[in-house]
């Protein structure tokens, strides 16, 4: 045996899924082909909960505390702060830094290659390394290797997407933050984040139906795209999707889908990280008490709320009209509106 557990997938879920493990006195290694440190199409808000998981192992990333969010459409806006502990708006790269360093401090090694198989027996698997005749032979594999996870489909665990398709952009731009708030702002068919990562930098997301280049999705947003007028583009223009992705099961015998590869509903109301770190934590208990079938109702108890959130506003808001009602009922009802962002809080 190589390992405990080999984790396919060195993204910010592998990675702490590892650190879990290593917590846990399980032996773990990472397989993953990416030079670090990696960037990604990301909203790069980490919800309250997320940042108390990876503050409980002993990660704490550089960024800029976020208070709450914020719905603007134009003409009205509505605010709500986290109930709790602040979230944190960080940058990917320096996420990732402070993850695999942690991993250094864990003497948890990352494999530079690309998981190419998995084969499986009743007592262990072997990954198959693209290029390599050598495998890693391991008890557990927990597969964290993203939103089209070639585990996920080499498994056959890959279940008929939804219609609709929604895919994400992302850009930095060179300018102070003018809010502490995640700002999201609704337009007809799109919405605009704005997440602010340092003293002088925001990101700005954009989730849409529309295929299109990114400075015509910011078009849609006037009052985002006036605040931007002069700030310099500090980033290069990343893309992820389409977004939602569903599975028929978590797991197949030894291999355990964590993060994005388990599954992902959409972006909207940014908690994937929350919700995969969430996952990581029940795999590795799954893979502790040697029960792997327990963990998709594990997994599904961690994380219910904040995807029946997030299903239940995308279903509210697919139609324009469920956008404009939405946003009223949130500026109408700010007791409602606090009480969804504690779910998101608290995920
Ligand atoms: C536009 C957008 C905005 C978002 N905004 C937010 C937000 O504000 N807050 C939030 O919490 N979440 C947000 N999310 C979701 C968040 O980005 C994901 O949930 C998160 O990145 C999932 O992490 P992961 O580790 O599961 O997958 P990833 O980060 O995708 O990592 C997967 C890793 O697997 C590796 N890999 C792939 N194939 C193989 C293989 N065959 N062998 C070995 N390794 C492999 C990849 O190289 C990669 O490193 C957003 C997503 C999008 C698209």
């Amino acid at each position: 045996m190589d390992a405990d557990i080999v984790v396919i997938g060195g993204g910010p879920v592998g990675m702490v899924a590892a650190l879990y493990a290593a917590r846990a006195g399980l032996s773990v290694v990472v397989l993953e082909p990416r030079p670090a440190p990696h960037d990604k199409a990301c909203g790069e808000g980490l919800m309250p909960g997320a940042l108390l998981a990876l503050h409980d192992l002993g990660v704490d990333p550089p960024g800029r505390a976020l208070r709450g969010i914020e719905y603007i459409d134009g003409r009205r806006s509505v605010s709500a702060d986290f109930s709790g502990p602040a979230g944190r708006g960080v940058r990917r790269t320096a996420l990732h830094q402070e993850l695999r360093a942690a991993l250094e401090i864990a003497e948890i090694s990352v494999i530079p290659g690309t998981a190419a198989g998995v084969e499986q027996d009743a007592d262990s698997v072997q990954v198959v390394i693209s290029g390599s005749k050598q495998g890693l032979v391991c008890r557990y594999v927990l597969a964290a290797d993203g939103l089209h996870s070639p585990t996920r489909r080499r498994l056959g665990l890959q279940a008929k997407a939804p219609s609709v398709r929604r895919y994400g952009l992302r850009q930095h731009f060179r300018v102070a933050p003018w809010n502490d708030c995640v700002e999201v702002y609704w337009a007809a068919s799109a919405e605009a984040y704005v997440t602010p990562v340092a003293e002088d930098v925001v990101g700005v997301a954009v989730l849409t139906t529309r295929r299109g280049a990114f400075d015509e999705h910011l078009a849609d947003f006037p009052h985002l795209a006036e605040r931007l007028t002069g700030a310099t583009p500090a980033s290069d223009i990343l893309g992820a999707g389409p977004l939602a992705q569903r599975v028929t099961s978590r797991v197949c015998g030894r291999i355990l889908l964590v993060g994005d590869a388990g599954g992902y509903v959409d972006a909207l109301t940014g908690e994937g990280l929350a919700v995969g770190f969430a996952q990581a934590e029940v795999a590795v208990q799954a893979v502790l008490l040697d029960r792997p079938a327990a963990y998709p109702r594990w997994a599904q108890k961690v994380t219910w709320r904040s995807t029946a959130l997030t299903r239940g506003l995308l279903v509210a808001t697919q139609p324009t009209w469920g956008r404009r009602v939405t946003l009223r009922a949130a500026v109408a009802m700010p007791g409602a509106f606090r009480a969804a962002v504690s779910v998101l809080a608290r995920s």
